[in-house]
């Protein structure tokens, strides 16, 4: 019997684990972590729904932590099996799940020092040694190889342009009469035409599809992403001033580079000094380099050309504590990015306060802002921004753009559906709250006329 159980990800846009059961072997695709609300974020804390030692294998999609984030926790409940991704995922999970681990590890100490656990000492939900366990565990799979699971199963990769080493895992199940069926992951779907990554790759049939649905009930505005920075780069040089740019450091920050140098070199934008000022960003860029299995023919012919597409004319990495401090000191125009992309910590907060003040600075955001976080109280347009336990007024101006995303919209995701030669038998909708995914549920029925469903937690499928 062949049976697919939701575990994460259910109406939600994260925690991102599907269970796939052939006559008792267990492969979990992706292993997230619950993010955001309380009640998703304790779900990381109930014991596993399954028993982690009875999973044979895991497959991740790629390295968001949403995707592989709550590997550590499984291994040290018990799982030992291979773990497979990507060259680049292998390479980037090895950056982010430590820091992951680091993150929980600091939250633990920090109730203990402030108080405000309920029970005893509080623990962190895995540790940087569960991380290193887990990536013990991890072994590098190209995309098109096709991997041999139990009996029955075999998987390739295929690229799904959303990160560098993302991918849909293509699963085919072979029956007892010799009748293969088809499981496709999309895990999460990038845009097309994007900087550095190639397409999503085009999926002409599959039986069963697992599709994520994050922006069902969106469309990316159809502004040209550079002529808005130009024109932020250039009124914020006009007044002599600097610009900051909160940005994630895997992913956003890379593209912004990319960016930043084709309007240079199209002599849009003046030469300014350019500062990447985030540890994480710095080993992240060089992974983008290197995995030239992910790039797109722009980026690759860059590349083949000895020419580093991830750096502007006057480019600066900043690693250790005094380079960042160097930044800020800093008096002609510059650019600085930096992470956490929603100023809710980071090296951005220490240049937020330096610049902030002065009305000739840009504060530049390129990515969602979620409620209740710095970020998006400054795109609301507070005038008071608390920082380091200081009230800083805002004098800056404030600026976003919307359309930078790794996620493809409603519109995208039809597009890489018209791609299927034969209708899949069913189509779940899964990473996406309710409204997305019920958006794009209409959408494909009316469309294609598939048969389509939105699972819910836990539920339970025969396929
Ligand atoms: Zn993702």
């Amino acid at each position: 019997m062949t049976k697919l159980q939701f575990l994460g990800a259910a109406q939600t846009v994260t925690g991102s684990r599907h269970l796939l059961e052939v006559d008792g072997y267990r492969v979990l695709i992706d292993c997230g972590l619950f993010q955001g609300l309380k009640e998703l974020r304790l779900r990381n804390w109930k014991s596993f729904p399954v028993n982690p030692a009875s999973i044979n294998a895991v497959i991740l999609t790629h390295a968001h932590i949403d995707h592989t984030g709550y590997l550590p926790r499984l291994v040290r409940e018990g799982f030992s099996g291979p773990v497979y991704a990507t060259p680049a995922s292998v390479e980037l999970a090895r950056i982010l799940l430590p820091d992951s681990a680091m993150l929980q590890e600091e939250e633990a100490a920090y109730a203990n020092r402030s108080g405000y656990t309920k029970h005893g000492p509080a623990l962190p939900l895995y540790t940087t040694r569960d991380a290193s366990a887990a990536l013990k565990l991890i072994q590098s799979v190209k995309y098109g190889k096709r991997v041999q699971l139990g009996k029955r199963l075999s998987f390739e990769f295929m690229g799904a342009g959303h990160i560098i080493g993302s991918a849909f895992v293509n699963i085919d199940v072979k029956g007892v009469d010799g009748e293969i069926i088809r499981v496709l992951a999309t895990g999460d779907i990038g845009r097309y035409d994007e900087p550095i990554l190639n397409d999503p790759q085009v999926v002409d049939e599959t039986d069963y599809l697992i599709l994520e649905s994050t922006y069902g009930d969106r469309e990316h505005p159809d502004v040209d992403v550079k002529d808005q920075l130009a024109k932020v780069i250039n009124d914020t040089a006009a007044l002599g001033g600097h610009l900051l740019i909160p940005a994630f450091a895997v992913g956003r920050t890379q593209q912004l580079v990319y960016l930043l140098r084709e309007l240079e070199d199209e002599k849009r934008i003046p030469i300014l000094p350019v500062f990447v000022d985030s540890p994480m960003a710095v080993n992240a860029t060089k992974l983008y380099l290197r995995h030239r299995e992910d790039h797109d023919l722009d980026m690759e012919a860059l590349v083949s050309a000895n020419r580093n597409p991830l750096a502007t004319h006057r480019f600066h990495l900043a690693r250790t504590v005094q380079e960042s401090k160097a930044v800020s000191a800093h008096q002609e125009p510059t650019i600085v990015i930096s992470a956490s992309g929603m100023a809710t910590g980071g090296r951005i907060l220490h240049h937020l306060r330096n610049r902030i003040r002065d009305e000739r600075n840009t504060i530049l955001f390129v990515g969602f802002q979620a409620e209740g976080t710095r970020g998006r109280r400054l795109v609301d347009g507070e005038k008071e921004i608390r920082m380091f336990g200081e009230l800083i007024p805002v004098r800056a101006r404030v600026e976003q753009i919307e359309s930078l995303s790794a996620h493809g919209d409603w519109r995208e995701i039809l597009r890489w559906l018209s791609g299927f030669k034969r209708a899949p038998k069913h189509v779940f909708l899964v990473h996406g709250e309710p409204r997305a995914a019920l958006a794009l549920e209409t959408k494909i029925r009316e469309r294609f006329g598939w048969e389509v469903s939105i699972p819910s937690y836990l539920d339970e499928v025969v396929l």
